[in-house]
């Protein structure tokens, strides 16, 4: 399905043909959206496995295991057509680990992450026994051991070094410059390398690096992976052996046709086989984005066009709270009509009905003239978008598909309005804290 260039290309089977453009993944966009209604959200399984092969290609030879970011869509069928093909998963909550699990994500392949582990969190993961923590501050390290002494168990753990590289992306996704919460510098980690052994229950063995998200450019990730490796021999030198490197994700994606240039997975790899030459021990990976994001695709009706004093509004029946991207990091994505007919073009401002002046999907686009009631998808939504979703203004959670080769399978279900106010009652029993 992406055609064999030296950069991915967008993975919707759409073509400039009218009979295509209605196609996703094989499956009628039109009749798809008279079963389910919309918005919903359409992910191509065909086109995330291909991702997989080509990062599984990439690697060939090396010991290395793709750890999936959960965060990224961390829908149950996603998780388990990852778990189908191999690919392990990054967590940063126990929430996602439970979700791992039950898509069957065996414990040894789960990875976990983030800053805010907390002591409970902690005992969850050793219970099950993950592969590796990723400590990200001194006091994890040490709740880390004294959790796994209480548990009388050894935690494997990874230093999430901050190398202080500008990631060029996007100022809430960049996570790797020494302002960001994100990591310890490379001094830091030294000194807990230094005291490696009075950790009993803590086998410190391990580095982890993870600069940011939507890099489309190698020299970053080239810039941290050299600095990561240069601390990687010098531990060894001092007698310190790292059986496992952890390079993160980041790996950006197409979301601006003819404007964003991916990097390839296979160059993206020949950086880390450069960086890391020499090194024999186990590879992890991180990618989220650059599996699920071209998967996917937000299907969307068009409410009422309404003339401005100044803009054209198009107001969707998508918003805010089924694609935050945009609202949240100003996001470009592109836009088409599922049927083109080759009306004229027309500037909108792309809308959905939320009561926020952010709930805006696209400024000044230009568009095929379109009507109430036409289809639009918002394409490359597979990431970041269902899994950052809320029920803001109390809209219901949106239904989320897969497709495949001219079928598909309801992964999510329309939230019904009785589990969107499940857990809420009215203030009826008072008590003291
Ligand atoms: C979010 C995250 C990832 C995935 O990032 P992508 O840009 O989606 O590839 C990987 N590792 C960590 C630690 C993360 O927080």
């Amino acid at each position: 399905m992406f055609p064999q260039t030296s950069r991915p290309a967008s993975p919707a089977p759409i073509s400039e043909t009218t009979d295509e453009s209605r196609l996703f993944d094989g499956v009628d966009l039109p009749r798809l959206a008279e079963r389910m209604g919309t918005p919903l959200h359409a992910y191509s399984a065909s086109a995330i496995r291909q991702r997989i092969d080509e990062l599984h290609a990439a690697l060939h030879g090396l010991d290395a295991l793709i750890c999936y970011a959960v965060k990224a869509n961390s829908n149950l069928a996603i998780l388990q057509l990852m778990a189908n093909a191999g690919v392990g998963a990054d967590i940063v909550s126990v929430g996602e680990l439970r979700r791992a699990l039950h898509a069957g994500i065996p414990a040894e392949r789960i990875v976990f992450s983030g800053v805010g582990k907390n002591a409970d969190e902690i005992a969850g993961a050793l219970n099950v026994g993950i592969q590796r923590f990723n400590v990200e501050s001194h006091d994890e390290l040490l709740t880390l051991q004294r959790v796994a002494r209480a548990q009388d168990v050894v935690a494997r753990a990874a230093v999430r070094i901050n190398p202080d590289v500008d990631a060029q992306t996007h100022a809430k996704i960049s996570t790797g410059k020494s302002e960001n919460k994100f990591g310890v510098s490379i001094d830091e980690a030294r000194r807990w390398f230094a005291e490696r052994k009075s950790l009993s229950h803590v086998q410190l063995d391990g580095l982890h690096v993870h600069i940011g998200s939507q890099i489309l450019s190698v020299e970053p990730f080239r810039l941290a992976l050299q600095r990561v490796a240069a601390f990687w021999r010098e531990l060894e030198q001092a007698g310190h052996p790292i059986r496992s490197i952890d390079v993160g994700g980041g790996l950006g994606v197409c979301y601006r046709a003819g404007v964003d240039q991916p990097v390839a997975a296979a160059d993206y790899v020949a950086v880390i086989r450069a960086a890391l030459a020499g090194y024999h021990g186990r590879l992890l990976l991180e990618p989220g984005r650059y599996l699920v994001a071209e998967a996917g695709v937000l299907l969307t009706r068009v409410i009422r066009v309404k003339p401005g004093e100044q803009r054209q509004f198009l107001v969707l029946d998508a918003a805010m709270n089924d694609l935050q991207r945009p609202s949240l990091y100003d996001a470009w994505h592109d836009i088409v009509p599922v049927i083109d007919e080759g009306r004229p073009v027309t500037t909108y401002d792309i809308v959905g009905p939320v009561c926020e002046t952010g709930d805006t999907f696209a400024r000044g686009r230009e568009l095929p003239r379109c009507d109430a009631g036409d289809l639009l998808l918002i394409r490359a939504t597979g990431a970041y978008g269902a899994s950052m979703a809320s029920t803001y203004n109390s809209r219901p959670l949106a239904a989320e598909v897969m497709v495949q080769n001219g079928r598909y399978a309801i992964v999510r279900r329309r939230q019904h309005f009785e589990e969107m106010i499940a857990g809420e009652q009215p203030a009826r029993q008072w008590e003291t804290a």
